[in-house]
C-alpha cells in the first residue's frame, strides 16, 4: 500500500507568473532521503473527490529544503489550487519520492551530460544540475530549454546562478518559440533541423555521457528520434514525461471561478483599422480593457453593455459576455460581441473592430 506522509508547506516563492516553487518539509522521523532528479506524489482530496499528481524535485541534494515548481495548467485541478489557494503552513501529504530520471553520481567521472527542457520540464534538471556539479567536481552540462517567451522561462535567474558559479561547466542555450533571439537557431520551436544543425556545430554527441529530455511529449519524441538518428544508444537516453491524463480527474467546471481567471492567460490578436497586434492578456480583463492596455485605439462610450460602441467580431476562440443590453440573439450568433463586457475563454482569440 501507497504511504503517504505529511509535508508542511515553509514558503512558497512564484518563479513565473504562472508557477510557484513551494518549500517542503517532512517530518524528520520519515524517511525523506530522494536522488536528484526523482518526484513527489501528492494526493489531496476535491470535496470527497482524491486526486494524485506528481511533481519533480528542484532543490539539489545537499539543500536544507525539499522544493518542487508546480506550473499552472488552465483548468487543472491540483496545479489550480496550488498556484491559488496553497499557504504557507498547510501540509501536504506525498509519498516517498519515487523516479529513475537520473544518473548515478561517481566523483572521479569526467561526464559531458546533454539535457533538453520544456517549459515545467526543467524542475528536475535544476536538482540534477546542483547535485551533479557539486558531486562530479570534473563533469559538465549542456542545457537546451525551449520556452514560449523570456517571460515564460522558470527558474531563470536560479539557472543565470548557477551558471554564475560554474562558469567553464553549465552552458544554457534557451531556445523561444516567440521571442526572437540573435541567432535564428534560437528562435522558434525545435526542429530536426535545428537539432541537426545543434549536433553538427555545438555538441559533439559521441561525447555525450546520457542525455536527458523533460518537456511536452511531441518535443520529447522529436529529440528522441533525432538523437537516436545521430549514433546515440536508446540506453544513454532517459526520459521523464509529465502525462497529463493523470488517474482522477475532477469534472470541468462550467464557468472558471475568479481565482482561476486571475491565473488564465489568453493569446489575443486584435484588428482595428487594418493594423493587427497579438499579445497576452489575463482572463479577467475584458478585450476592451486589454487593447486599451496595449495603447489600441479601440472605440468605447458606455462600458456597460449598452450603447455598443465597443462593438468586435470573435473571428477565433470563445468569449463570455456578462452583459448585453444591446444586441440581438442573431448578431451574437454571428459572433459579435460588445468588448467592454466580454471575457476570453479560451487559450487564443482573434478580434476584429473593423466590421
Ligand atoms: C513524473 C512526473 C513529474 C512531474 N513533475 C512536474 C513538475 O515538476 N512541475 C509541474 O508543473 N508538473 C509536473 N508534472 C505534471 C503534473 O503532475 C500534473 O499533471 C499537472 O500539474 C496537471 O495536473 P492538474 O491536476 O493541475 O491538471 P488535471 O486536472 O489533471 O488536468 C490536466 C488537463 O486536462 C484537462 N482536464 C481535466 N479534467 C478533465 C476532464 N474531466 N475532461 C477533459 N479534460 C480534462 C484540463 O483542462 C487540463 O488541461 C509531472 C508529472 C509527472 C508524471
Amino acid at each position: 500500500m501507497a504511504r503517504f506522509y505529511p509535508l508542511t508547506v515553509t514558503d512558497i516563492q512564484k518563479t513565473i507568473r504562472d508557477a510557484v516553487v513551494v518549500s517542503l518539509s517532512p517530518d524528520p522521523k520519515a524517511n525523506f532521503d530522494f536522488i536528484q532528479g526523482q518526484y513527489l506524489t501528492f494526493k489531496k482530496d476535491f470535496d470527497g473527490h482524491e486526486i494524485r499528481r506528481s511533481y519533480s524535485i528542484c532543490s539539489g541534494l545537499d539543500d536544507p529544503v525539499v522544493k518542487v515548481g508546480i506550473k499552472h495548467v488552465t483548468d487543472g485541478a491540483f496545479s489550480t489550487w496550488a498556484n491559488s489557494d496553497l499557504a504557507v503552513g498547510d501540509v501536504l501529504h506525498a509519498m516517498p519520492p519515487q523516479g529513475r530520471f537520473f544518473a548515478p553520481l561517481d566523483a572521479e567521472a569526467e561526464n559531458h551530460y546533454l539535457e533538453f527542457a520544456g517549459g515545467s520540464g526543467i524542475t528536475p534538471f535544476l536538482s540534477i544540475i546542483r547535485s551533479t556539479l557539486a558531486h562530479e567536481p570534473r563533469s559538465r552540462f549542456t542545457l537546451l530549454y525551449a520556452n514560449r517567451r523570456i517571460s515564460s522561462i522558470m527558474f531563470r535567474e536560479e539557472l543565470e546562478d548557477l551558471k554564475n558559479i560554474y562558469m567553464d561547466r553549465l552552458s544554457v542555450l534557451h531556445i523561444l518559440e516567440d521571442d526572437p533571439q540573435e541567432i535564428d537557431l534560437f528562435s522558434g520551436r525545435i526542429t530536426s533541423e535545428k537539432l541537426d544543425m545543434v549536433f553538427a556545430n555545438w555538441i559533439s554527441l559521441p561525447k555525450i555521457a546520457c542525455a536527458f529530455i523533460c518537456g511536452p511529449e511531441p518535443m520529447m519524441t522529436l529529440i528522441a528520434a533525432r538523437l537516436s538518428h545521430h549514433g546515440m544508444p536508446q540506453e544513454k537516453i532517459k526520459y521523464e514525461l509529465f502525462k497529463s491524463d493523470q488517474p482522477g480527474r475532477l469534472a470541468l467546471k462550467t464557468k472558471t471561478n475568479a481565482s482561476d481567471q486571475k491565473q488564465a492567460t489568453t493569446r489575443v490578436t486584435i484588428t482595428i483599422d487594418g493594423a493587427s497586434s497579438s499579445f497576452e492578456m489575463r482572463r479577467d480583463q475584458s478585450i476592451l480593457q486589454a487593447a486599451l492596455e496595449h495603447n489600441l485605439d479601440a472605440p468605447f462610450s458606455c462600458q456597460a453593455g449598452v450603447c455598443s460602441t465597443c462593438l468586435c467580431k470573435v473571428v477565433e476562440g470563445d468569449i463570455e459576455m456578462i452583459a448585453n443590453h444591446a444586441l440581438q440573439g442573431d448578431e451574437i450568433t454571428k459572433g459579435y460581441a460588445l468588448s467592454c463586457q466580454s471575457y476570453p475563454l479560451s487559450d487564443h482569440l482573434v478580434i476584429q473592430y473593423d466590421q
